[in-house]
């Protein structure tokens, strides 16, 4: 029996050429990798815009050497590094054109028809793309917060991510950051045989209980309500001044102490917003503009790989079906029509007129 074959696109298709993309996606990290491959396995023209030069978001960004433990069918673990590379392999392979050091500008909508929907311009700092539907998937963290006394030892011994270091035996790793994002870093230092130290601003950590207690019982000391005031280099070391009067060296410093949001970007895109200032979306994940799709860390509760993956793929075959089927038969439109007839019928019955 021949192989199942997903791709529908031809491999000699000039992308260059065309007047018009199907779908342009907002982001390379998974909610936007799992997106594109579900569209162009269903043979729909797909670009992705991504900021940075290589795909694969926060686990390839954030998290390239730690074991992901929480990905169904892989029980031994994977990297953040290998599983961006699969996954965008497989997009690559599904004929998804990447453009990357472009970052969204702005979506305008235009006069120009396409069957049932006037295309939408993507406007990047490098260049514009028109396309039918468009799926936002840039993440809300865009840049890690940096430290600026940090900053000003122009040191390659301090990392705003975690670092790809195999073996840190008889280093000593400082970690600056409460939340689950620095004791994963301490956790991971700490099981290269690093010795550890965490600073945190709060009188209190604020990530999970769990990982305090293993960086806790594997050897790490965990100072809290301190900062660091001053960083200098001593004996080939970086000294740092904490405000409790004490000092650290470190061989490497991890910086983990949050991120830029998007904001800025969702605010120039015109579309509602959540309380939170992410970006809100409906049952079918499409914003308050039609057309526009919002999925992963854009919108989401829960902030996980498969989750983003899941909508990612739950959206695209969403604008997959509002691309290929009629009106008549769009099921987002057939509920819609349904909601208005029922709510023309409570407001007859409420002003007295008989229901039809
Ligand atoms: C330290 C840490 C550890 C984690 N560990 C796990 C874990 O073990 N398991 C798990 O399931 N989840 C984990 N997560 C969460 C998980 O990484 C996220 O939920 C997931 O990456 C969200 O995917 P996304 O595609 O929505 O966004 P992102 O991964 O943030 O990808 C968004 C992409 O969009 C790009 N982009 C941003 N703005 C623009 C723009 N204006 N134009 C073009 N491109 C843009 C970015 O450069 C990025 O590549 C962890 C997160 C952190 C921070």
């Amino acid at each position: 029996m021949a192989d199942f074959k997903v791709t529908e696109l031809a491999e000699n298709l000039d992308f260059e050429g065309l007047a018009y993309w199907d779908v342009v996606i907002i982001g390379a990290g998974p909610a936007g990798l799992a997106a594109s491959l579900t569209t162009a396995h269903r043979g729909l023209t797909t670009l992705v815009i991504e900021a940075k030069d290589q795909p694969g978001g926060q686990p390839q960004f954030l998290y390239a050497d730690k074991k992901i433990v929480d990905i169904p069918g892989f029980p031994d673990g994977i990297s953040g590094e290998e599983l961006s590379a699969r996954t965008y392999r497989q997009a690559v392979d599904a004929l998804v054109q990447f453009r990357f050091n472009e970052e969204l500008v702005t979506i305008e909508d235009t006069e120009q028809q396409e069957k049932e929907d006037l295309l939408k311009r993507v406007v990047t700092k490098n260049g514009e793309y028109l396309c039918r539907k468009v799926i936002i998937a840039c993440g809300l963290l865009h840049f890690p917060r940096r430290l600026p006394v940090l900053d000003a030892l122009q040191s390659k011994s301090v990392f705003y991510k975690v670092p790809k270091i195999g073996d840190y035996t008889g280093r000593q790793v400082v970690v600056i950051g409460g939340g689950d994002s620095a004791f994963d870093a301490a956790v991971m230092a700490l099981e290269r045989h690093g010795k550890v130290d965490v600073v945190v601003r709060e009188a209190t950590p604020v990530a999970k209980s769990d990982s305090v207690e293993r960086v806790r019982e594997s050897g790490g000391k965990v100072h809290c309500s301190t900062e660091v005031t001053e960083a200098k280099y001593q004996d080939g070391e970086i000294a740092l001044q904490l405000s409790d009067d004490s000092q650290l060296q470190a061989d490497y410093v991890i910086v983990q102490v949050g991120f830029l949001s998007a904001k800025e970007t969702f605010q120039r895109l015109d579309v509602r917003l959540n309380d939170d200032g992410s970006l809100a979306v409906d049952p079918y994940f499409e914003t308050s503009r039609r057309g526009i799709f919002a999925v992963g860390d854009v919108h989401g509760d829960i902030k996980l790989i498969t989750v983003a993956w899941a909508e990612g793929i739950q959206a695209a075959i969403y604008a997959f079906k509002e691309i290929t089927s009629p009106y008549w038969l769009n099921e987002k439109r057939l509920r819609d029509q349904k909601i208005a007839m029922i709510g023309d019928k409570i407001t007859q019955a409420a002003r007295g007129k008989p229901l039809r």
